[in-house]
């Protein structure tokens, strides 16, 4: 039939049934085999009869609709209609023979006539133009409990895209921007130099990075009712990517949700919502049955098959002669995955040798014992970036006034007379150098998680490319009661050095060595800001608020600093400033920590953060 003579609504239908036929085609041995059986060999050689069946379909939207033969615009798991998507309540489910039989009353029905067909199936929420859906007489089958939770398209370029954009219309766009473009630099943080609003094609990987910044940009500008509706949807989200769950996880995860719909009048009140009636809110309700009954969302992400469809289509055929080229796209693909295995392998080995013995390592970084399982193991370069570097100058390019004073107190606690503290100041360093590095990296270990595998924390000096040096802040365990996870007995701070003390010190003599129970390894001076509130304020998002701290000894007053070793930091953390009511123009990244007095704790930067900063 001609395109040219049919209305759209015509050709829709066509195309539907098209796409039903052919499943049906590829899809059918299914039946057999999933009915009867078929032997199939696993990778310990047993021969085991199994049947397949259909349980999972994976697919954005439209493809759900299209695929369920549901209504556009309604629930493909339940039978909620589109006005009343916003119940929190999902509806009676719908199942396969239900939509089966719809279709076979509306056949009844419609005297061979489509239109009638149609008005009969749209009028019951299903879809009006196929007769016959590719999955019927499919064995153990229910297409609409196969439908599965889409972490990206459902979350990311929906839900979160919704918010984001409900966001800009509170605050407005420019301020968010403003916002957003003032934020500190952070590893695995996607700077956006020109704001959002601006952006076209905004990809997944873009929205999880906004995600990573949003509450931050707004709190102090919404009130706690909106602040707890946007900290639900993202703890949701959040929550939702869990690579494990249990019973209690996932009462988070309806605890989130809970939260969300208390609070969610906020954004009706504003006048930016009339309603939630949007299929992707209402998707939300299905994710726990979800998770129960198919395992946590990785197992079902779109964003999987778009990635694998790279490695395994895309550079398989770029790796082949591109004749006869399935053998090959195999084999390059069975070599990668070695490739890969060895890899992880020798990284492993390579680690766990460096912890016994550091000093062995013909490697250019050297690896840090962490101090307990409390932590991720650290690395830092074998040799110093500023080897024998002077103290005075030190204090002057790192913007550590208060360094020297922190080094007395510090090797006062290794010797038998301690010098009283209010005399310190007036006792001479016994050097005038150390050894500087400009950097440290982590590999957090347990959580796994491609994106964040190792993470750097940084102490650049002032320089004339970087008239603000760079000095980044972390999480230090400063307790015994810390843990791997959760702040308690931890501290955060800024960290200005990172350094070893030198091997010999000046004598009347000459040079000698420098006494033996100094520590060898490497070391921080770090800039205190104030202790942790002992829970986190909702209002502020559930982020824990923190302030610049300083002291006052013989009426000279100091930052509060210490000197720690280097293994005693758990994390790097990002700060939040805590913006006034109009962003100041001289707050930029580079220098945003030195001018803002008061920040919030970031526990959105990575899911690593999200499951140790609470
Ligand atoms: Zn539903």
């Amino acid at each position: 039939m001609d395109r040219s003579r049919m209305n759209d609504q015509e050709h829709r239908s066509l195309v539907q049934r098209l796409f039903h036929e052919s499943m049906r085609i590829v899809l059918e041995p299914l039946i057999e085999a999933g009915t009867n059986g078929v032997e199939m060999t696993s990778s310990d050689g047993a021969v085991r009869r199994v049947h397949p069946i259909l349980t999972c379909y994976v697919a954005d939207y439209p493809e759900q609709c299209l695929v369920a033969c549901t209504k556009y615009g309604t629930c493909v798991k339940c039978k909620t209609p589109a006005n009343d998507l916003q119940n929190p309540e999902p509806g009676e489910n719908r199942d396969q023979q239900w939509t089966e039989k719809i279709i076979y009353e509306a056949k009844q029905a419609a005297d061979n006539k489509p239109q009638k067909f149609h008005s009969y199936c749209m009028s019951h929420d299903v879809a009006g133009s196929v007769y016959k859906p590719f999955w019927t007489g499919f064995p153990l089958c229910d297409i609409h409990r196969s439908i599965t939770p889409d972490v990206l398209h459902q979350l990311y370029q929906g839900v979160f895209k919704h918010l984001v954009h409900w966001c800009q219309r509170v605050l407005t766009p420019q301020e968010l921007d403003r916002r957003i473009r003032a934020l500190p630099p952070a590893y695995g943080l996607r700077q956006f130099k020109n704001g959002i609003f601006a952006m076209s094609q905004i990809s997944g990987t873009e929205r999880k990075n906004m995600a990573k910044i949003l509450l931050g940009c707004l709190v102090g500008c919404m009130p706690a009712q909106g602040i707890a509706a946007v900290t639900a949807l993202l703890d949701f989200i959040y929550l939702a990517q869990y690579p494990a769950h249990d019973s209690n996880t996932l009462d988070y995860l309806q605890d989130a949700l809970d939260r969300f719909q208390k609070n969610r009048e906020y954004f009706i009140l504003t006048g930016v919502r009339k309603d939630f009636n949007i299929p992707k809110f209402h998707s939300l309700l299905h994710y726990i049955e979800a998770i129960q009954l198919f395992g946590t969302t990785d197992n079902y992400n779109t964003e999987m098959f778009e990635r694998l469809h790279i490695d395994f289509a895309k550079h398989g055929w770029r790796a082949s002669n591109q004749r006869d080229e399935f053998p090959q796209m195999i084999q390059w693909l069975s070599r990668q995955e070695k490739v890969i295995s060895f890899e992880f392998h020798q990284k492993d080995l390579q680690r766990s040798q460096a912890d016994i013995n550091s000093e062995d390592m013909d490697s250019e970084t050297v690896l840090l014992q962490p101090l307990s399982k409390k932590k991720a193991s650290i690395s830092i370069s074998k040799h110093p970036n500023f080897p024998r570097r002077k103290i005075s100058l030190i204090e002057d390019k790192h913007n550590a006034p208060d360094f020297t004073h922190y080094l007395k107190v510090f090797l006062n606690s290794f010797i038998a007379t301690k010098v009283p503290r209010a005399y310190l100041d007036q006792s001479k360093l016994p050097f005038e150098h150390v050894n500087v590095y400009n950097m440290f990296r982590f590999h957090p270990q347990g959580i796994h998680d491609e994106e964040e595998e190792s993470d750097i924390v940084k102490a650049l000096p002032r320089s004339a490319q970087n008239p603000h040096g760079r000095f980044d802040t972390v999480i230090a365990i400063t307790k015994e009661t810390a843990e791997s996870t959760g702040l308690t007995g931890t501290r955060v701070g800024r960290v200005r050095v990172i350094f070893t003390l030198p091997d010999e010190v000046p004598s009347i003599t000459g040079l000698r060595p420098a006494p033996r129970n100094w520590p060898k390894e490497p070391l921080v001076y770090i800039e205190w800001y104030s202790t942790l509130e002992r829970a986190a304020n909702p209002r502020n998002g559930l982020m824990y608020r923190i302030k610049k701290v300083s002291t006052t000894v013989n009426q000279k007053t100091r930052v509060q600093g210490a000197i720690l070793p280097l293994s005693s930091i758990r994390q790097s953390c990002m700060l939040f400033p805590i913006f006034p009511a109009s962003v100041p123009v001289h707050w930029t990244p580079d220098s945003v920590l030195d001018h803002a007095s008061s920040f919030y704790v970031n526990n959105w930067l990575s899911k690593y953060d999200y499951q140790t900063i609470w």
